[in-house]
């Protein structure tokens, strides 16, 4: 099946940008990825057309920013194919939907409980437990990694028992690419009792998420990660837990009645939502999955696994350059080091070509330490890069190399 990139690149003003001269080359997807023009029209039309908060007002412009925004929420919920469009509950991102669940969590835990997390998390995935374990007397465990980058199942399931209270892993390591057999770690985690929180902020983009057929208790992603805007996210959780999961913030709109004496708690998805929310993000979120909804999975899947065959052939073949994350299934991550060159300077090497990379620990400073590594060059992909583009990379790398030697 062929997917066509460049109808969709059409759709990207950003990237008919030029550096320097250079056609702007934008590999760095797992940071943030780019927005379609639909996306940014749904958020100047919100601003210029019916800008008002939600929920609240009796007149025609709230009346349209409630229906819009409480449609996102119908869109999200289809997307992921929750049970209920109360499962689905707003945030700035993928961060604060874990410390939703952590902050509830470490109410609930008893010192003596366990919570594990792998050796390829981000440090949203890491602190926020940590946190919940300090303050609760739990302990936190760690999952191994194989070399490659793969989790090791066998020592995650040995770390497994009745003590395990919450097992947090992300679906794709945005340092590695590493993508973990979800299912089958959730089945293992709930054979134990435990609650299990997938962190989707790498996952979301590819599409195919289906909260219930993984079988998961929480699901976070970002906006800004699937081509919708920044400072908007989403925690899936199960509607059982999340209505009786402890309030996050305070305030209006999440409470049902309040005196001077106390108050009273609103019904999902509300108790979790406090004070105005994100609303144009929201809708530009909606937008966004309205826009990748209409896409060919399948043909887009292919598409983003030729990438990543590719930029692994020319990577293995580059003389000088060590692929940091082998495992066997990966996506949209290529991680890397070269002989005589920081990542920093083959980061600055390449946006001086116009190649726009991440370098750096990638928010995963325990993993960098694991591979002894001071942190990688990450070029990431997306849906609209181009096989071409990744061979201008190794072109850019050649100059690279050229220029640190
Ligand atoms: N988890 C993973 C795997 C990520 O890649 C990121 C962002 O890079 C996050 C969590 C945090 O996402 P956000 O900063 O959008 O909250």
């Amino acid at each position: 099946m062929s997917f066509d990139v460049e109808s969709i690149r059409a759709q990207f003003p950003i990237l008919k940008r030029e550096i320097d001269g250079n056609p702007l080359i934008y590999l760095d997807n797992a940071a943030t990825t780019q927005k379609p023009q639909c996306v940014i029209d749904s958020l100047v039309e919100y601003y210029s057309t019916y800008n008002s908060n939600v929920h609240r007002g009796a007149h025609r412009l709230a009346d349209e920013a409630t229906t819009r925004y409480e449609a996102a929420r119908d869109r999200v919920a289809g997307f992921i194919n929750a049970r209920a469009r109360q499962e689905v509950i707003w945030t700035s991102g993928t961060t604060e939907a874990i410390n939703i669940v952590a902050h509830g969590l470490a109410k609930q835990l008893q010192p003596g409980d366990e919570v594990v997390v792998t050796e390829m998390e981000h440090h949203a995935n890491i602190v926020t437990w940590q946190q919940a374990c300090l303050s609760s007397g739990a302990s936190l465990k760690v999952a191994p990694i194989f070399d490659s980058g793969e989790l090791d199942q066998a020592a995650f399931e040995q770390l497994l028992n009745a003590k395990t209270r919450l097992v947090a892993f992300p679906h794709v390591s945005n340092s590695l690419g590493t993508v973990n057999p979800i299912v089958a770690m959730t089945a293992k985690a709930k054979a134990v009792g435990a609650l299990v929180l997938i962190d989707g902020a790498q996952g979301i983009a590819h599409g195919g998420v289906d909260v219930q057929a993984i079988g998961c208790d929480f699901y976070a992603f970002s906006g800004h990660k699937m081509f919708g805007p920044t400072g908007v996210g989403v925690l899936w959780g199960r509607e059982s837990l999340l209505a009786e999961w402890p309030v996050w913030q305070t305030g209006g709109e999440m409470i049902s009645e309040v005196t001077y004496q106390g108050a009273s708690w609103n019904t999902l998805p509300y108790r979790l939502e406090a004070g105005t929310p994100n609303i144009a993000g929201v809708i530009g979120l909606g937008a966004a999955i309205d826009w990748f909804s209409t896409l060919d999975l399948p043909g887009l899947q292919q598409h983003e696994r030729a990438l990543m065959a590719h930029a692994t052939a020319l990577a293995t073949d580059f003389e000088g350059l060590r692929i940091v994350g082998q495992a066997p299934d990966k996506s949209g991550v290529l991680s890397f080091l070269m002989a005589g060159g920081h990542p920093a300077d083959i980061g600055f090497l390449l946006d001086r070509q116009g190649i726009a990379i991440r370098t750096g620990h990638h928010c995963a400073e325990p993993l960098m330490h694991r591979l002894a590594v001071p942190g990688t060059a990450r070029a990431s992909f997306s849906l609209y890069t181009r096989i071409g583009e990744i061979d201008a990379l190794f072109t850019a790398l050649d100059k690279v190399k050229f220029m640190l030697a």
